[in-house]
């Protein structure tokens, strides 16, 4: 796996942005996650080694704009850029996770088409009120590989209508931190049932650090929150 971070810094936007990690990373080396600029990672795509190679190596997933939103208006004129640099690495794989899908659209290329294949987009919905928003204008855009985050998981979701077969995967976790708010094991399950039903693949991917099970609050640490959920063993695979 590897990163890719045009630019850095975001603006909280919804209740999943609480207790955003780029604000909690950046208070502690006392940088303010509010400024949004641009990185000097910016052309890492095209960037090559002294030995003519590509930096990052083809065949690799890149974990894209993990430090800020790629569709944030700030970066609205770096997009544009960003956008050609992953048109040419078509050998590389490219992962956005966005809470900004109803941006997606601004300054998408001409050439997109019905999306580039080398792109998987993530829409983030943390409770059902963002599903209701997000979710519709999700299905309806042209893009050849989605998937759902529902990370940090903060309530009951009903995702059933939006759980198309564009859909590839359905993403769930809850939330890290000293703040973190409480995820349910019972609201973890509901979106596995759903789908179960629908037959789409379901990844539990951590319990957060305050994780409810059968009425009992569990306090997890980070290093075991991966693992925990890897043991509830209720993935959905098809
Ligand atoms: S959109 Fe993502 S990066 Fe931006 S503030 Fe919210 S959680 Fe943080």
């Amino acid at each position: 796996m590897a990163q890719w971070n045009p630019w850095h810094g975001c603006r909280k936007i919804s209740a999943g942005c609480q207790n955003c990690y780029v604000y909690r990373i950046d208070e502690k080396f006392d940088r303010d996650a509010s400024a949004i600029t641009k990185t000097a990672a910016y052309n890492l795509p095209v960037k090559k080694t002294r030995n003519g190679n590509y930096k990052l190596t083809p065949g690799e997933t890149i974990y894209t704009c993990f430090s800020s939103d790629f569709f944030l208006e700030e970066a609205d004129n770096w997009r544009i850029d960003a956008w050609r640099m992953i048109k040419y690495r078509s050998d590389l794989h490219f992962l956005i996770i966005t809470k900004r899908i109803d941006r997606f659209e601004v300054n998408l290329p001409s050439d997109w088409g019905d999306g580039y294949a080398n792109v998987t987009i993530g829409s983030t919905c943390e409770n059902q009120d963002r599903a209701n928003f997000r979710l519709p204008i999700f299905l309806k855009l042209p893009i050849r590989h989605k998937i759902i985050i529902c990370e940090p998981l903060l309530g009951k979701i009903n995702l059933v209508k939006w759980l198309t077969p564009s859909i590839e995967n359905v993403i769930a976790g809850g939330e890290s931190g000293n703040e973190a708010r409480i995820c349910n094991y019972d609201w973890v399950y509901h979106i596995r049932t759903q789908c179960s039903e629908k037959k789409i693949p379901f990844h539990f991917k951590q319990t957060g650090a305050r994780f409810v099970k059968d009425g009992r609050l569990y306090n997890i640490k980070r290093q075991d929150q991966h693992l925990q959920a890897a043991k509830a063993g209720i993935d959905f695979l098809l």
